[in-house]
């Protein structure tokens, strides 16, 4: 009987994942394809929700709950994740303040900001967006942020929390990835997880939340030997690592759910300065394995604001309460 747990639990995946009006059917899926999970669709009927929750929340308590960004510096892609925050945050009715520093703003002056946001009852949560330049110390600059306002989930004490099991304000990515799960039914309990990243971003509080779900959880990070043999041992496989098509078709367990979290900016093939995005899977060659995968972009990335809004509304409903 015990032998026979992995094949009867992938079949539940599998038929879970297509019975979900998120798995997207595409043309030519035969059933030996994996299910794409719509990452857009869902963080959009999450955003929805959001904003009954935030319209109530409003009625209740006559103000919106604030997020407040900090940017430091330039960095392009950073200034697009803040405008994307800012315009989200709007859409389900919070309010957004945002602060851009400049490049060469010192640490001190990065950390009165926090002190202020910290002291300011109409700001429910603070995010400084990563990288920071280098001048400024990351660490500290998350630990002089109020854990209450820490809507990102890095600081200590909500990482803390997250590891005794108790999550508080959990970081949104791996969140994301959760709710991805959540959403699509599929079964946690007794599965064996492999997280392959051990960033305190993604990584390390992926695993914490996959063992909260009961899953049987391994690490895998760039010393880890024989990633391949680990992989295929995985019923859950979520890789945060940032190296293109990194995990093969052929190291995916049949039937294995897969989470990409990996974003790759890939120069076009044509010498044109374009530019394609992809994951840390081979996408074609896991579709054909797996029974469910999230594709990049689409994927994951969506569900990261989504999770970041549904931190705000929870910072202000404890703070409220
Ligand atoms: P990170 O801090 O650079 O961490 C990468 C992790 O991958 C590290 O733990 C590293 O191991 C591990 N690693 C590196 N090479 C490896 C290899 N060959 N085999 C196995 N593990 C290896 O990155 P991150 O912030 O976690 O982000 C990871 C990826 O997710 C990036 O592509 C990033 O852009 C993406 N991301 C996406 C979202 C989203 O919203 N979708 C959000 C955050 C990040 P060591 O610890 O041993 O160095």
């Amino acid at each position: 009987m015990q032998n026979q747990k992995p094949e009867m639990n992938n079949a539940n995946r599998l038929e879970k994942a297509n019975a979900s009006p998120h798995a997207q059917v595409g043309p030519g899926r035969s059933a030996a394809h994996a299910a794409i999970i719509d990452g857009k669709a869902i963080a959009s009927a999450l955003c929805k929700d959001l904003k009954t929750r935030v319209d109530h929340f409003k009625a209740r308590h006559g103000y919106a709950p604030g997020l407040a960004v900090i940017l430091v510096g330039e960095d392009p892609a950073s200034a697009i994740y803040v405008r994307r925050k800012g315009e989200q945050c709007r859409v389900v009715g919070m309010k957004t303040m945002e602060y851009r520093l400049h490049v060469e703003t010192r640490e001190e002056t990065v950390l009165e900001l926090i002190q202020r946001l910290n002291g300011d009852s109409a700001v429910h949560g603070i995010l400084v967006q990563l990288p920071l330049p280098p001048h400024i110390g990351t660490r500290t600059v998350l630990a002089a942020i109020a854990p209450s306002k820490d809507v990102d989930g890095f600081h200590v004490t909500n990482a803390g929390w997250l590891a005794i099991g108790e999550p508080t304000l959990a970081p949104c990515t791996p969140w994301g990835c959760i709710r991805l799960l959540h959403t699509l039914n599929i079964p946690l309990r007794g599965e064996r997880a492999l997280v392959i990243g051990r960033s305190v971003i993604v990584g390390r509080p992926m695993a914490q939340l996959l063992l909260i779900e009961d899953c049987t959880v391994t690490i895998a990070h760039r010393y880890s030997e024989n990633l391949a043999d680990l992989c295929r041992e995985a019923d859950i496989l979520v890789v945060a690592v940032g190296i293109p098509n990194l995990i093969r078709g052929d190291w995916i367990k049949p039937g294995a759910v897969v989470i990409d979290v990996g974003i790759n900016r890939l120069q076009s093939a044509d010498g044109t300065n374009g530019h394609r995005i992809v994951g840390d899977v081979a996408f074609d060659e896991a579709a054909r394995v797996a029974s469910a995968i999230t594709p990049v972009p689409g994927g994951v990335g969506p569900m990261t604001i989504a999770c970041l809004l549904e931190n705000t509304l929870r910072a202000a409903e404890i703070a409220a309460s």
